[in-house]
């Protein structure tokens, strides 16, 4: 998919204000400092189009941002940043669940985990939520160029080990992309792509 144009819509932390048009939408979240401003803006090619994080925790609300025209890309807050205070935590978790539960349109949530740690617990409990509600997700192996490929397919395998040995029969359909380098960009989009040509038939 090529992207023409990527329009900021409205930011929120109401689901029921999130723009009611009914394209199709894929979610973007992960922990803090990931890398999910830096991945936006390389897939729409727009370096200012979400805001890279100077400070973590700074982007509380749901971002919807229109693409081509034909599908919203939701960047959401990123989670799981010590200095953010347990009401803000609290806040947030609420309506992001909310949006979650609730926002009917919403078709691929793309969990994004940064490819160099170890499976972290904040992330495998949020795959989690999502399993137990039955919201499809795909998980993006960020900042990909920061390691030699055959550690980059070690640390892969061994999530998908940590995952299909707990709760999961298989691994979600994943990605490893690089900011910096535009790694797994083409597959991304041609992922999202499809999904809206099979939502179009039928
Ligand atoms: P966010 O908090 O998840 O939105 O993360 P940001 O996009 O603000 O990135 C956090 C930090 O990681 C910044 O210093 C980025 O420059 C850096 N970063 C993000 N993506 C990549 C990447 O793909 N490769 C490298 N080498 N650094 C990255």
């Amino acid at each position: 998919m090529i992207i023409k144009t990527a329009n900021f819509v409205i930011s929120n932390s109401d689901v029921s204000k999130c723009p009611k048009e009914r394209l199709a939408e894929y979610a973007f979240i992960g922990r803090s400092n990931v890398g999910k401003s830096s991945l936006i803006n390389m897939l729409t090619g727009q370096n200012k189009l979400a805001k890279t994080s100077g400070r973590p925790g700074k982007t509380q609300l749901i971002n919807h941002f229109k693409i081509n025209n034909e599908w919203f890309l939701v960047d959401l807050p990123g989670y799981g940043y010590a200095k953010v205070s347990k009401t803000v935590k609290k806040t947030f978790q609420s309506f992001i669940k909310n949006y979650f539960l609730q926002r009917e349109q919403l078709i691929c949530t793309f969990v994004l985990i940064d490819s160099r740690l170890e499976p972290q617990k904040i992330d495998l409990e949020f795959m989690e939520f999502l399993g137990e509600n039955g919201i499809p997700f795909s998980i993006i192996f960020t900042k990909a160029d920061k390691l030699k490929l055959n550690e980059l397919n070690r640390n892969i395998e061994f999530y998908t080990k940590k995952m299909t040995s707990t709760l999961w029969e298989e691994m979600p359909p994943y990605f490893a992309t690089s900011a910096t380098n535009s790694t797994g960009k083409e597959e991304v989009l041609n992922y999202i792509e499809e999904i809206n040509n099979k939502l179009e038939q039928s």
